[in-house]
């Protein structure tokens, strides 16, 4: 199993990844060995991945950059570089590798004081002989400012640094900035694709894994979430079950807080899995003395450590809230396909009832009409808006009648 078997339906990108990373390696090597470097080479310094949610942006980026940072030595054997299993790939895609600084937004955009210390890192030489690599996640969150300084460094790049930048579409990244990017756009996997990577990689039953890639339409994380945890299921049961239920202000109400709060537990429950271990190992790693007591000067780093993990908290709640929307979605995309008397289509076979309840209660144009209120919903989200607030004003939108 290598780093590119996680990238579902994205023959084309993992092709020209794999190409680049083999001459990276060659790259590197020949530079280790003082032997004249390879005239042509098809490795670039920057790189600008796009595609829809859920295709798997962020997940080709960490499978190149894994690639690039692998070190076993049968990586030249064969296919690509990217074994998945020596330290090199095992660190990259895990976020340790001391060579891999991955950038995210918190909230709407990535602040120029965030990026100053990464732009600052892209300038030094990888710790590890191998390649620098600067991995931005929401690259159209760069605001003016950000994005300047990011531009800075990807025209004059060292020797040795590599930029992955992620975005949804290419629109969304400055010009200045894509042009001087290889862009790579990757493709919503087929329900099929999706359905065979669970059984293939994640062993799940055949039957399971098309229903969880059919609900999640080419959502890949979201697919295998939902094949592999019963949690996952139990959650988008209830989401599915909340249309019915909104017939008047208080029912919407309720149910936007049961949006809200549900997505507040995964976040808490993230957080005591993580947290406290995190710091323990920190505390350790720092040298501190038995009961806790922390050398002079590392207080600075355990701060450091609880801003990254209150980012993650309102990080996760934002993502898990997103889930229940993409759900919603694709519910009432599916009463959309009934009232245009379409059965084929239908992702929630299992939510049938309700769907026919909804399509002969409705009109196409009230269906698209709520379709757009969760689409305004996650737009507010997105620009940092008080969940409860823009649930609550989605909930009433969405109300029957
Ligand atoms: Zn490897």
């Amino acid at each position: 199993m290598s780093v590119w078997d996680d990238l579902v339906g994205q023959e084309k990108v993992s092709a020209v990844l794999g190409a680049a990373a083999r001459d990276a390696d060659a790259l590197v090597t020949a530079a280790a060995a003082d032997e004249p470097l390879p005239e042509t080479s098809r490795m670039t310094h920057a790189w600008l991945f796009t595609g829809p949610p859920g295709a798997g942006r962020d997940q080709a980026a960490r499978a190149f950059a894994a690639a690039l940072q692998c070190v076993s030595p049968d990586r030249a054997l064969g296919g690509a570089p990217g074994c998945g299993f020596c330290d090199g790939c095992h660190t990259a895609l895990l976020g340790t590798h001391a060579d891999v600084t991955a950038v995210a937004a918190v909230g709407a955009e990535i602040l120029v004081k965030d990026m100053r210390d990464t732009v600052r890192k892209s300038f030094t030489a990888p710790a590890n002989g191998r390649w620098q690599i600067i991995l931005v996640e929401d690259a159209e969150r760069l605001n003016e400012k950000s994005a300047n300084a990011v531009l800075k460094a990807v025209e004059e790049p060292a020797p040795r640094t590599v930029w992955l930048l992620c975005a949804p579409s290419i629109e969304d990244v400055l010009p200045t900035i894509r042009s001087r990017c290889r862009h790579l756009n990757l493709r919503t996997p087929s329900v099929d694709a999706v359905a065979d990577m669970l059984v293939r990689r994640d062993g799940v039953d055949p039957r399971a894994a098309a229903d969880a890639a059919r609900a999640t339409q080419g959502h890949v994380d979201r697919a295998r979430r939902l094949a592999t945890d019963p949690a996952a299921r139990e959650r988008r049961a209830a989401v599915l079950k909340l249309p019915l239920r909104l017939d008047e202000v208080g029912a919407c109400l309720r149910a936007a807080q049961e949006l809200v709060d549900a997505a507040a537990e995964d976040a808490k429950q993230l957080a005591e899995e993580m947290d406290g271990r995190e710091a323990e190992e920190m505390k350790a790693a720092l040298g501190a003395a038995q009961g806790g007591r922390l050398p002079r000067g590392t207080a600075g780093v355990m701060k450091d450590l609880e801003d990254m993990q209150k980012r993650r908290r309102t990080r996760t709640q934002r993502d898990s809230l997103d889930v229940a929307l993409g759900d919603l979605t694709t519910f009432y995309r599916d009463v959309l396909a009934l009232q245009l008397g379409s059965r084929v289509a239908i992702a929630n076979t299992d939510a049938e009832d309700a769907l026919d309840r909804l399509a002969r209660a409705g009109s196409p144009e009230s269906t698209l009409r709520r379709i757009e209120a969760i689409a305004a919903c996650r737009d507010a989200l997105d620009r940092n808006v008080a969940p409860l607030l823009a649930v609550e004003a989605m909930t009433m939108a969405l109300r029957a009648g």
